[in-house]
């Protein structure tokens, strides 16, 4: 499964193999050579991380809110 990561510093969509992640490679970008972040916030996997922490969150809530409040 490929990837698109945008560039920090001149915002070119790079390619990214989900198998290079598991090797200890940098990636760098292809157009400034400079490193490309390994969790940016364009990238699918960590809003699906940060999507997953609030749903769980809110969950939380919602069940400590239940057996709180009276009926
Ligand atoms: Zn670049």
């Amino acid at each position: 499964m490929k990837e698109l990561i945008h560039c920090l510093y001149c915002q070119t969509e790079n390619k990214i193999d989900e198998n290079s992640h598991r090797q200890k490679k940098s990636q760098t970008c292809s157009q400034c050579g400079m490193p490309l972040p390994k969790h940016h916030p364009n990238s699918r996997r960590y809003r699906t991380k940060v999507f997953i922490g609030a749903f769980i969150c809110i969950c939380l809530f919602c069940a400590i809110m239940v057996i709180y409040l009276p009926r």
